[in-house]
């Protein structure tokens, strides 16, 4: 028995896969992304709500009815896959009861483990954050290399995924980039959709709750028109873009 250590829950999530769904935030990140909207996730060790999965299972079906035939639990973070052991203990339960599962991860962390945690998973929202190395890095703190061979694993074993890009004014908002990106989701033939994510400034509060200094201060939104335009041209690759 694992205990999960939890950031906090969403009754009725409606942007974290399909339907409405119970979201389960888990407290952990490996990464630290410069736009990161939850930064109070980062620290593994810091003690939220800690409970066995059996406890989370409960929680989640008081809302089964509202699931209908597309709902069900999302798991995110933070970096879920940092506690795979206790996703993997909550989907094996979910599936039991017939909850659609989906796993929302940057597939930085990939491994036997995670393997396993994929046989329980229905979904994968893939967060591709840049696909070019430096760029990765640079906005990460990570390497991209695992992300890429996460992404060739899903697609070798044919797991439905969705692939979210938040696009970053002066980072990320860059043809030549967008139109890379779009040609490696492309030769990707298990993607359903591809999220395209508009950089927004609405979580740039809990770094200063958290005394950290926000390190895209002035950087501002992605325009709604611009974000019609990437659209338009992930479109052009055949991708069922969103
Ligand atoms: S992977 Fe998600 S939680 Fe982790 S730093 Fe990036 S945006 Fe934040």
């Amino acid at each position: 028995m694992v205990l999960g250590n939890i950031h906090s829950y969403e009754s009725m999530g409606t942007v974290d896969g399909p339907g409405i769904r119970f979201v389960v935030f888990l407290q952990g990140c490996p990464l630290r992304c410069k736009f990161c909207h939850n930064p109070d996730t980062w620290n593994i060790n810091e003690k939220k709500i800690e409970e066995k999965a059996e406890d989370v299972l409960k929680k989640i079906k008081r809302y089964k009815n509202f699931f209908g035939k597309k709902g069900g639990v999302t798991i995110t973070g933070g970096e879920p896959l940092v506690q795979s052991d206790f996703v993997l203990e909550l989907f094996k339960l979910c599936k039991k009861e017939g909850i659609h599962t989906v796993l929302d991860t940057s597939g930085y962390i990939f491994n036997e483990k995670v393997k396993e945690v994929l046989n329980y998973t229905d979904l994968v929202l893939l967060d591709i954050k840049a696909i070019d190395e430096k760029t990765y890095k640079d906005l990460t703190k990570v390497e991209l290399e695992n992300t890429i061979k996460f992404a060739e694993y899903l697609k070798s074993i044919k797991k439905p995924v969705w692939i979210r890009h938040v696009v970053i004014p002066g980072i990320t908002d860059n043809d030549e980039m967008l139109k890379k990106m779009a040609e490696y989701i492309s030769t990707l033939d298990n993607v359903e959709m591809v999220e395209i994510l508009p950089y927004h400034t609405l979580g740039v509060f809990k770094y200063k709750e958290l005394g950290l200094k926000y390190p895209l201060e002035k950087v501002e939104d992605l325009s709604y028109e611009r974000k019609v335009e990437i659209m338009e041209m992930f479109k052009k690759y055949n991708l069922p873009v969103h």
